[in-house]
């Protein structure tokens, strides 16, 4: 299945396998997390299935066994694919068993030999990430890509292709896969999200938190930054009910915009509680919803809205912040909501 952030990418490399164009070196670059290996992996399908990618013969069946990226505990020059004409190379571990920060020149060398036999099938190599290969490294592959075999394939997988050697770069046809921010991908996100917590994320928001990358805003959520949201969660609940607390905001340093994206879901979920006079999963957010006349909770999200949309400017974010959390840590007794004033930078 082509991932909806990659269908333009995926558009140009079904141009050139129809118009019978596809390079020797094909180049794929694109931020972390984009999906190179995942876009790659539909090309090589692609070109392997005699049926559109089925998923289910025995070329699609093998493509699907593989797992280049998982780390193995021994050093290996390269990796075989289970489809039999296909290898990666990526880094490996050091001889003192750490992970290497480059792919070294001995990987390149068995790399290009195992692409040398001959043979009837086409013979991919692909290379992640290329970003990666040391200098002795990239000009033995030079040496290869300067002379392409025919029905060869060699993929290279990028971050930040300007840290390629031109010579390199000069060689391999490149395909970008950009951020998204567009329906489908808000939707791809949505359906990843946990049933049970897609009520307390916004798909759209996660998907700007990652940058566009919705790999990304799913891992987010299930790694550390679901765990930090809710200790920022928490400790806004805390401020709300115990004003004091307001002076130890220092534990957002440096998060200022994702702890407004937080106190943002928090009040949206208050009016919406208070609306539907119904409680929550959130024992003291009920408490405050209980306290805080639905005016308040109101004008405070719109204080929040315009500090969120204001982030992008010269404004002083954290100053910012601070003024917001007073308003919140009083909200449960306020006598009237004060203004609140957009400090700027000097
Ligand atoms: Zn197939």
């Amino acid at each position: 299945m082509i991932l909806p952030w990659h269908q333009k990418a995926f558009a140009k490399l079904r141009q050139m396998i129809d118009q019978n164009h596809l390079p020797h070196a094909l180049l794929i670059t694109g931020v972390e997390k984009i999906g190179k290996f995942e876009l790659a992996n539909q090309l090589i399908k692609t070109l392997l299935c005699k049926n559109k990618s089925c998923g289910e013969c025995k070329n699609c069946q093998s493509l699907e066994k593989d797992n280049p990226r998982k780390l193995l505990d021994h050093s290996v020059l390269i990796r075989r694919s289970h489809y039999p004409n296909m290898i990666y190379c990526c880094n490996e571990l050091n001889d003192s068993g750490t992970l290497s920060k480059e792919i070294r020149v001995d990987q390149i060398r068995a790399f290009c030999e195992s692409l040398e036999k001959t043979a009837q099938e086409l013979q991919i190599g692909m290379i992640f990430y290329a970003d990666q290969l040391n200098i002795n490294a990239a000009n033995s592959l030079l040496k290869t890509l300067e002379e392409p075999r025919k029905n060869t394939l060699i993929i290279l997988l990028a971050h930040n292709p300007s840290s390629l050697p031109a010579t390199i770069l000069s060689r391999c046809q490149s395909i970008h896969i950009n951020p998204t921010f567009n329906e489908s991908s808000v939707a791809w996100v949505s359906s990843h999200i946990e049933e049970d917590k897609r009520e307390d994320f916004s798909a759209v928001q996660l998907l700007e938190n990652s940058h566009g990358v919705p790999f990304r805003a799913v891992e987010d959520l299930k790694g550390n930054y679901f765990l930090q949201y809710q200790n920022w969660q928490n400790h806004l609940l805390e401020i709300a009910t115990n004003p004091v607390k307001a002076n130890e905001s220092e534990v957002f340093d440096g998060q200022e915009l994702e702890v407004l994206n937080c106190l943002q879901q928090l009040v949206t979920q208050a009016i919406r509680l208070k609306t539907l006079r119904k409680e929550g999963a959130l024992l003291e957010l009920n408490k405050v919803i209980e306290k805080t006349p639905a005016k308040y909770f109101f004008q405070l999200l719109d204080d929040i809205n315009r500090a969120i949309s204001m982030s992008q400017t010269s404004v002083n974010i954290k100053l910012l912040l601070d003024n917001i959390l007073i308003v919140w840590s009083h909200i449960t007794h306020l006598k009237k909501y004060p203004v609140i004033t957009n400090p700027r930078e000097n």
